[in-house]
């Protein structure tokens, strides 16, 4: 990760409210249970997704998935799926392009074409956004706010793009219990993690209640407004 963009998360954290900017959860009713937010980036991928979903609805675990448009639109039939089985939708842009790589215009048109796509095939509108690797830049960060995007970053990263077995990936999960509003880092394209989440959940405490972010803002800040 570049200084900017460390420098740029840094700020974001400390002056946006969690409405446009979050790397944890804020306070969220969950029936007394701990409260846990899994996310998965890079899909939707043809055959890891569907066998996610399966296991997840297994364990009645509900995500969030942030989805390139590129993907989706190759797989807009797992994208209503995801949605119809309780899940949120979030954007990663259309080619996963880095926003410290690129022209701020031409990153922002990448993310908007992603919004788009998304928003035309659900029918309704899909605020949150994840920049690939976590990059931001100053003027990557004000482009997102100004098209009115919720960035959700993470507390806690799987790294399951360098797994190699079930048991590595498992390992994680012993070594790294969630605390209450954990957002959890994953990859829907990733075969270990679709195959061998339910196994990696079983490994955390048993209280934990996993929840998709609101695709609208967070209820506790809706009732405050009123
Ligand atoms: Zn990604």
């Amino acid at each position: 990760m570049s200084i900017l963009t460390r420098l740029t998360r840094e700020t974001a954290r400390r002056i946006l409210p969690s409405t446009r900017y979050l790397e944890r959860m804020g306070s969220i009713e969950s029936n007394g249970s701990t409260p846990v937010f899994l996310t998965f980036d890079d899909g939707p991928h043809p055959e890891c997704t569907p066998q996610l979903l399966d296991q997840l609805a297994g364990v009645n675990a509900k995500a969030t998935f942030f989805v390139l448009g590129s993907s989706a639109r190759k797989h807009p039939e797992l994208i209503r799926r995801t949605l119809s089985e309780g899940h949120s939708i979030g954007t990663h842009t259309w080619s996963h392009l880095s926003a410290a790589k690129v022209p701020v215009a031409k990153w922002i048109n990448d993310v908007l074409r992603a919004r788009h796509e998304i928003e035309a095939i659900t029918g309704q509108e899909c605020p949150l956004f994840r920049p690939p690797y976590g990059e931001l830049t100053p003027l990557s960060l004000i482009a997102l706010l100004r098209a009115g995007t919720r960035i959700v970053q993470w507390s806690q990263d799987t790294k399951d793009y360098t797994t190699s077995t079930h048991d590595e990936f498992c390992r994680w999960f012993i070594n790294n219990q969630p605390s209450a509003g954990a957002v959890v880092l994953m990859h829907d394209n990733q075969k270990i993690t679709c195959a061998a989440i339910q196994e990696g959940l079983k490994h955390w405490q048993a209280d934990l209640d996993f929840l998709a972010i609101p695709m609208t803002a967070e209820p506790s800040t809706a009732k405050k407004k009123l």
